[in-house]
């Protein structure tokens, strides 16, 4: 139970062994200090985790978590997250999922779901208004992921006797067959990072579908009402959310990463690919965007319907077109979209896949495991997903991920990961704050985890990509500032609207240029806001978020008490793979990116890594072994 709105005031432990559900002790103090989503779940894990677990271990937790935004009607907050340790980097990692089974889970009267054991054969896990049901998923294992979908709708309907609206979360081939980058899908949308579908795999769970009548209350529907309409217009009149993404989706990005030289080409030994025009937003929106399309109560809508073999299906977003198009140097765009789709049905992250095959490539190419896989001949590329979805030939190697690969064949250096998960497709040497997020990343190589610089940094605006002044602070505000806008349930694209809108749309005017000269020396100031967020005890128009949670649940939110959450869940999170052996040893990148400039002729343009690590550290108050100290844990009420 709950004091607060928003929730459902629920969170269920399932154990798969024993087909036993049980309650889990999740107090409203709790509430205050993770509010939702991935903290809740990191802090669960960290709770329950002892550092001995391994990914397929039965042992191993599936935390499934919304946020009290979900299910309430705030814009763009019907996200969930998976979290678990991941087969890919042995670490906790988590997946978040735009599909609408958070919304689902909410109605079925849970905030939360906690998975532990194994099914003793495959199951799928039917939930309705708190009720479980097991039932044998034999005839499932082997589909792809839309047929499991359309067999499960079937078979609720028949046996409620009439159509169920329902939300479900399945697993593809790639999830039963332990691939370690394994995507869970909900509808379209992929939880697709990090290999939760894998686990799911591994303890034989096909799927879980959740229904029920319950409805989330809303702590001021009036203040709330009000609040939306104006978040609502302020997201359609930005020219990022309101312009760009609704126009020409994530996709709209690649021609600015092109400018800057932050899109990956040819496994990151470029920032530039030439024939970028063909895999552009522009080229999706003119040749094949068949329509928008959105998450649950998200007025943004950035995604795509493209046509594959005459159906229409979800479109690529701008990770899977810079890294399925550049960095395997493929111009073929309609290519792209059926393998985006091919890797979705198969239940396949498209980051992961398109990173491990670059560095398959390169390694055939350098005569170190020949394979026959070469850039820009990709004709042959459905059936090695295939492969690697059903473990068979080379697929059984290259389902391992390029790290694993790089371990056995040699080729590290250009292994483009961290931590073990493939970077998502911004080159980061000439936006070094945003390499420095990819190697500190919680979760290993990702861009959204790592705070996200790139917005900065030639995305948004136009701050020096090259110089590490000032980045650490930023990174580590913008990381915690993520964190506290994931636990409500929303959609990170809305903080795009943390950046004024006027400097935006005039990115050559007097006042542009003065702010992103600034902002480098801005480093001391954001650093005080880091470690006292109390001081800025007031809400602000470019952070909507801290007065809708307080409108929808009742709970006394402001700017600083936001930021700290987010700063406690980036540090649980840290304090959980600490058990697993992170440390600072763990916050890198492949030599690529630090010791080969992008530029021959500009030593600049690499990351220059150590440097800021060491700052960075230091502004999070960790020691030098990148790690939070238990004085530190204490201070953030983790401990
Ligand atoms: S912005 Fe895009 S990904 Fe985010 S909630 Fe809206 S439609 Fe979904």
């Amino acid at each position: 139970m709950t004091n607060y709105y928003g929730y459902m005031g629920k969170v269920l432990l399932l154990d798969l062994s024993a087909r036993k559900v049980e309650n889990y002790i999740w107090t409203d103090l709790e509430r205050e200090l993770y509010i939702g989503g991935k903290a809740m779940a990191s802090k669960i894990l960290y709770d329950n985790l002892t550092g001995k677990e391994t990914a397929f271990d039965p042992e191993n937790l599936i935390v499934i978590a919304t946020g009290p935004l979900t299910g309430t009607g705030a814009p763009s907050s019907n996200r969930f997250d998976i979290s678990s340790l991941s087969p890919l980097t042995g670490i906790t990692s988590s997946s978040n999922c735009g599909g609408n089974f958070g919304h689902y889970l909410k109605k079925a009267g849970l905030d939360a779901l906690i998975i532990r054991g194994k099914c003793d054969r495959p199951t799928w896990v039917e939930i309705e208004n708190g009720e479980f049901r097991f039932h044998d998923a034999a005839g499932l294992w082997g589909m792809k992921v839309s047929e499991t979908q359309d067999a499960l709708q079937k078979a609720l309907n028949a046996a409620h006797g009439k159509p169920l609206r329902c939300g479900m979360v399945v697993i593809g081939p790639a999830g039963e067959n332990l691939v370690r980058y394994a995507s869970v899908l909900s509808g379209e949308r992929a939880a697709g990072r990090a290999g939760m579908g894998a686990v799911f795999g591994s303890k034989n769970l096909k799927a879980i579908t959740a229904a029920g009548d319950a409805i989330p209350g809303v702590y001021d529907r009036e203040k709330a009402a009000e609040h939306r309409k104006k978040w609502v217009n302020a997201i359609r009149s930005h020219p990022l959310t309101g312009e760009q993404l609704p126009k020409l989706g994530t996709a709209g990005l690649v021609s600015s990463m092109q400018v800057h030289g932050l899109l990956s080409t040819r496994n990151y030994a470029k920032g530039q690919f030439e024939d970028f025009e063909a895999v552009s937003g522009e080229a999706l929106a003119e040749e094949l965007n068949l329509s928008n399309n959105g998450c649950l109560t998200c007025p943004i809508r950035c995604a795509r319907r493209v046509p594959v073999d005459g159906k229409a299906v979800k479109g690529p977003e701008l990770e899977t077109l810079g890294l399925l198009g550049g960095n395997l140097e493929n111009p073929d765009l309609e290519k792209i979209c059926r393998w985006n789709y091919e890797l979705d049905e198969l239940g396949m992250d498209t980051i992961s896949t398109a990173g491990t095959l670059a560095w398959a490539m390169e390694a055939n190419e350098k005569g170190l495991w020949k394979t026959g896989l070469a850039f820009r001949e990709t004709d042959g590329l459905s059936q090695v997903f295939e492969d690697i979805a059903h473990r068979r030939g080379i697929g059984a190697e290259l389902a391992e991920g390029s790290k694993r690969l790089s371990e056995k064949y040699g080729g590290r250096d250009f292994a483009i990961q961290s931590k073990g998960m493939e970077l998502a497709a911004y080159e980061p040497r000439r936006a070094v704050g945003q390499g420095l997020g990819y190697a500190v990343a919680n979760r290993g190589g990702c861009h959204l985890n790592g705070g996200y610089l790139v917005v900065l940094e030639g995305l948004g605006l136009n701050v020096n990509g090259q110089t590490p002044r000032g980045k650490a602070d930023f990174c580590m505000f913008m990381q915690d500032l993520m964190e506290s806008i994931s636990m409500g349930g929303q959609c990170l694209f809305t903080s795009y609207g943390v950046l004024p809108g006027f400097l935006l749309r005039r990115p050559n005017g007097a006042l542009t240029r003065f702010v992103n000269a600034v902002i480098p020396y801005l480093g001391p100031a954001v650093r005080v806001l880091n470690k006292l967020p109390e001081i800025a005890c007031f809400h602000l128009p470019l952070l909507p978020y801290t007065k809708e949670l307080s409108y929808t649940t009742g709970m006394k939110m402001n700017i600083g008490r936001f930021i700290r959450c987010g700063e406690r869940s980036y540090n649980v999170e840290r304090a959980v793979n600490a058990r697993f052996g992170v440390s600072a040893e763990n916050d890198k990148l492949p030599k690529r990116l630090t010791d080969v400039p992008q530029d021959p002729g500009n030593p600049k343009t690499r990351v220059p890594l150590e440097r800021m690590k060491k700052t960075y550290y230091r502004a999070r108050g960790w020691g030098k072994n990148g790690l939070p100290s238990e004085k530190k844990l204490k201070r953030l009420g983790i401990r």
